[in-house]
């Protein structure tokens, strides 16, 4: 049984069932069971479902809320704006573009090969393994569910242990908007579960968690040359130059680091600002993350945090700093924290290096570590200096500039004059660089990565033979000079086309 407890309130909710060990081979058999008939669909017969789930869940976004909220300890607020919204948002972007993403895509097809046609269609890989983690345990688990779904396939989703409660409500939601039974099956348990559910040879596996976790999985896919896609964590920078807005970049400053309790692959997890107007920025930051408010109140903008060894890396990471000679500019040293709560307060911390593990570690807690630089080349250089590349931002007022310093990140994504907001566009691909990650999903590439992509061409089949078929003799000297022509500088076009007709007198 999985334990459920509200972190934000303490309160202890219902157990959650554990999936056993060694049912993972019957989950296949009825994944498999259940696909044949799904990949029968056709994307739009498919699509009908999807939209009986879009207005389901569009009819119960209290229900929804208050079981995020329960399970992660986040505001209500929050977990409507960035859990709910964005999967409620992606559903109907599926059931806008699926079919023309998914349905055959004719292509063109080199004049070489006269008289052919050439496609590409999209086949479903079978069942996709899908394990998710507790931060966002709504939009993180769904949207690669719905994308594995809309292309043909079968799921099994494993949701965090730490977020049972959101896993038995996608359960129910795909119960209740009737899709078939089976096609989406929630095993509900932890690591060892996962790794069991690996070792049954799944047809694709969507990762979302740690590097660490990421790179085991990885390597038990890559003994059974399973593919893989891996949304790992981030240590994303942010980098404000003095022509920016400041007042607008402090206050995405203190979003991007705060929300969700700074519990986001792609928070504001390091700040450079440069040095002329690093003062005013710090003052600005210092104010308005004095004045958020923490609780468990629909109003509040804070909530605790999730997951109660998160709350120890946080303190581990602050502790170093600190030893290290950075200074807290707002928030609480960790000797002072409470050990009985799970609120920490948010975080903000001056005087800081690129050596401190708060510079280069994933933290996934409520820190902003903000350092000046001088030059564009340096800002450049601190924001690439870690071993993650998720995703990134840019404030200036020169947008020419801007677009300079992103094209020089080694990121998956950025935004410019504003946070974390590529991955609310469904049209935009998201994934990482470096440590953040493998592979793409959203957009085109989120539905036809769970496809086999199959590249077909066609032919009348009324010829008898093909140019570049044997006999071979006879053929050498005409392809070279039909090859020079149609590929090099010189254009002999006479000499190409009886190059060509003793090509064919070759081939009879
Ligand atoms: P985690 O790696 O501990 O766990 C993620 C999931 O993997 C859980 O369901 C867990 O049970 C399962 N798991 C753990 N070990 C496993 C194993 N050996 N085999 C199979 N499954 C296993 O991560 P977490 O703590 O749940 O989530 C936080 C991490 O996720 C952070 O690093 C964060 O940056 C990252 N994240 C990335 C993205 C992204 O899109 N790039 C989004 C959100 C979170």
């Amino acid at each position: 049984m999985l334990k459920t407890i509200n972190p934000a309130t303490g309160t202890e909710m219902k157990e959650i069932e554990e999936v056993s060990l060694s049912s993972t081979a019957r989950i296949y058999q009825q994944a498999e069971q259940a696909q044949k008939d799904w990949q029968g669909k056709s994307v739009s017969e498919r699509l009908a479902y999807f939209q009986s789930l879009r207005l389901l869940m569009a009819s119960k976004l209290d229900q929804l809320s208050t079981i995020i909220h329960a399970d992660t300890g986040k505001p209500k607020a929050e977990a409507l704006a960035t859990d709910i919204m964005p999967v409620i948002d992606y559903i109907q972007h599926i059931e806008k573009t699926a079919e023309a993403s998914l349905n055959r895509q004719s292509q063109s097809t080199p004049v070489l090969f006269w008289g052919k046609k050439s496609y590409i269609e999209y086949m479903a890989r079978g069942t996709v393994l899908i394990i998710s983690p507790w931060n966002y345990p709504l939009q993180l688990s769904l949207i690669p569910v719905l994308s594995a779904l809309a292309g043909g396939n079968a799921v099994v989703l494993k949701p965090s242990e730490v977020t049972p409660l959101t896993g038995r409500l996608i359960e129910l939601l795909f119960k209740e908007s009737r899709f078939p039974d089976q096609i989406v099956q929630v095993a509900q348990g932890g690591k060892e579960l996962g790794e069991a559910l690996i070792k049954e040879k799944p047809d694709y596996i969507f990762f979302t968690g740690s590097v660490k976790t990421g790179k085991i999985i990885q390597e038990q896919a890559a003994r059974d040359l399973i593919p893989t896609t891996l949304e790992l964590g981030g240590k994303d920078p942010m980098i404000v130059f003095e022509d920016a807005n400041l007042e607008r970049a402090a206050k995405a400053a203190v979003w991007g680091a705060f929300t969700n309790s700074g519990q986001v692959c792609m928070s504001t997890e390091r700040v450079y600002v440069q040095r002329s107007v690093y003062q005013t920025f710090v003052r600005k930051v210092q104010e308005l993350t004095m004045n958020l408010k923490q609780g468990t109140s629909i109003h509040d903008d804070l909530g605790s945090m999730t997951f109660p060894k998160q709350i120890q890396i946080v303190k581990e990471q602050v502790e170093d700093a600190l030893n290290k000679g950075a200074v807290l500019a707002a928030g609480d040293a960790p000797e002072n924290w409470d050990n009985d709560s799970m609120f920490i307060k948010p975080m903000v911390l001056l005087n800081v290096n690129q050596e401190m593990d708060i510079m280069k570690e994933e933290t996934f807690g409520p820190v902003m570590p903000i350092m000046p630089f001088d030059r564009e080349e340096e800002a450049i250089e601190l924001a690439n200096g870690t071993s993650y590349g998720l995703n990134a931002s840019v404030w200036s007022g020169d947008m020419e500039k801007a677009e300079r310093v992103v094209a020089s990140l080694v990121t998956g994504n950025a935004a410019i004059n504003d946070v974390m907001l590529t991955v609310m566009n469904p049209n935009l691909p998201f994934g990482g660089a470096k440590n953040s990650g493998i592979g793409r999903y959203h957009g085109e590439q989120g539905l036809r990565i769970f496809c086999h992509e199959k590249s077909v061409m066609t032919d009348s089949g009324k010829r008898n033979t093909e140019i570049q078929w044997f006999p071979y003799k006879g053929k050498y000297k005409p392809f070279k000079t039909l090859f020079q022509t149609m590929f090099g500088r010189n254009k002999n076009w006479k000499a190409a086309g009886q190059a060509y007709r003793e090509i064919m007198k070759a081939s009879k």
